[in-house]
């Protein structure tokens, strides 16, 4: 239980997936842990294969996800149960008939998941991570070229040789400027390094490689004259190799390579950066229309509510995010109309309300998150849909639905956690900016926010029956402090990746 209910299961708006320099944001990556890199990185089963040109098909009754291309196939054993799924195991993956060690592929409300890194290298692709710009980059076997070996160098007689295999009929160009050499292989994939070498005539041996290319930097002792001299060019044909080797001594002479224009032809092509997205926040502000919410002599809910959400729209805009409002001036929404707001294209949801009491007395700010937590029944049926043996095998109807509900409902109570982080994030700083009462961050049900899939709070802003506190609400520089802490909250989860509440 106490597992299963630490899972996160976010997409985080930090990282791409990107396939063959295409962004596929259908695709993921998702992560079932709060991390990012590409060995803990999920993908939406349809969607990468989509993306990858792979077929796909799930057979119910084997519980077996099948990407396939070609002669080439991948069967992924799946779960609802994420725990469980996660868990690298033999058997898991049957690549080609030959069992390899991955998670499962994972279900969620209906939608399979599958762990990136093991599907993209049984097609022989690749999907290194970039920490730096959070993205998967996947490179699919047909975009990778050929491996481009290791130079080899030696000497002989004075003459340092520098040797590299490519296979026969791959093309190369020539050039060199200064002290060194360049080969440039269009078609070729190779790790990049240094390598030093001892001896009279060359100091070091580049490997350079970027989009589907690479190139090797001989760097030499003496100056190159492109016109032939100080090197020598030549190839060795062995079945499907050709051996490339090129001599360097200041006395050899040979044909004349290109010329090098720039300093350093080398340098690969950076990596695009992905665009980021910009952030987007849903305001809401409660009520509007026929519906004035709750009123006293001193101010009105509908009024009052808008007066802050704009407040609190232009701040959040002079921060870059975007900012869209359920309403932007005195009408009315039904509630199921609020709700369409929230989508998953969405960062996050603000409700903004304001309170009322019979006691003029009641004074403060609330926040309140939705949801409930895990039914500990549900735990149970799913690790008994989930086990091995007869049991296993004996599955009713309804423990499966019931396995189909636990993944909904992990998925819910991990929504309610990143919202228990915005509320608490957004309470403390709306208490800092207006010194008003803290009310504390509170939990219910409220149809509004029930089927967000985005974390969602509804803030009480204040209470227009108590008479300092609506009088309070009505003024504006008050409503500044209000969108102020709104704001200053919003941004720090926004900040912070919207991580999980430690609780
Ligand atoms: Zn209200």
């Amino acid at each position: 239980m106490a597992a299963l209910a630490g899972l996160a299961f976010a997409q985080e708006k930090v990282n791409y997936l990107a396939v063959n320099g295409v962004l596929a944001d259908d695709a993921g990556p998702y992560y079932f842990l709060a991390q990012g890199d590409n060995q803990d990185a999920f993908a939406k089963a349809s969607a990468i294969a989509d993306a990858m040109n792979l077929d796909l098909h799930y057979d119910d009754t084997t519980k077996t996800l099948t990407f396939a291309s070609g002669s080439t196939s991948a069967v992924f054993r799946a779960t609802g149960d994420i725990a469980r799924g996660l868990v690298k195991q033999d058997g898991a993956l049957v690549v080609d008939g030959r069992s390899v060690a991955s998670p499962l592929a994972i279900l969620v409300d209906g939608t399979a998941y599958v762990a990136i890194t093991p599907l993209v290298a049984a097609f022989g692709g690749i999907s290194p991570w970039n920490g730096d710009k959070h993205v998967i980059t996947i490179e699919t076997a047909d975009q990778l070229g050929y491996d481009l070996g290791a130079a080899r160098t030696g000497i002989t007689d004075g003459v340092s040789r520098v040797a590299i295999d490519i296979p026969t009929g791959a093309g190369y160009t020539l050039a060199a400027t200064g002290r060194a050499l360049v080969i440039h292989f269009p078609e070729a994939r190779a790790k990049d390094g240094t390598t030093s070498v001892d001896g009279p005539n060359i100091s070091e041996v580049d490997v350079v490689s970027g989009d589907r290319q690479a190139s090797l930097v001989v760097r030499t002792t003496y100056a190159l004259d492109p016109e032939g001299k100080g090197f020598q060019v030549g190839t060795v044909d062995k079945n499907d190799t050709t051996t490339l080797y090129v001599d360097f001594a200041p006395t050899l002479k040979g044909e004349p390579i290109a010329k090098l224009v720039s300093s350093d032809p080398a340098a690969p092509q950076a990596l695009a950066a992905p665009q980021p997205q910009p952030q987007v926040v849903v305001i809401d502000a409660g009520h509007g229309g026929m519906d004035p919410g709750t009123s006293s002599t001193w101010s009105v809910e509908k009024t009052v509510v808008l007066d802050v959400a704009l407040k609190l729209k232009r701040l959040l805009e002079q921060q870059n995010v975007k900012v869209i409002m359920t309403r932007d001036n005195d009408s009315f929404l039904t509630l199921a109309q609020r709700s369409a707001f929230e989508t998953p294209e969405r960062n996050l949801f603000v409700s903004i309300h304001a309170n009322s009491a019979p006691v003029a007395s009641a004074s403060g700010i609330e926040t309140w998150v939705f949801g409930k937590p895990l039914d500990p029944n549900y735990i149970n049926l799913a690790i008994q849909e989930n086990g091995s043996g007869g049991q296993g095998q004996a599955l009713t109807e309804k423990a499966r639905q019931a396995a189909d509900d636990i993944a909904a409902q992990i998925l819910r109570e991990t929504q309610l956690n990143f919202s228990m982080t915005l509320a608490d994030d957004v309470q403390r700083h709306l208490i800092q900016s207006t010194g008003a009462v803290d009310r504390g961050v509170r939990k219910n049900l409220f149809y509004v926010l029930r089927t967000a899939r985005i974390p969602s709070i509804l803030v009480e802003i204040g209470f227009v029956t108590n008479p300092a506190e609506g009088r309070d609400l009505a003024q504006t520089g008050y409503q500044d402090k209000l969108a102020h802490g709104l704001a200053a909250g919003i941004l720090q989860f926004l900040h912070g990746g919207g991580m999980l509440a430690q609780r």
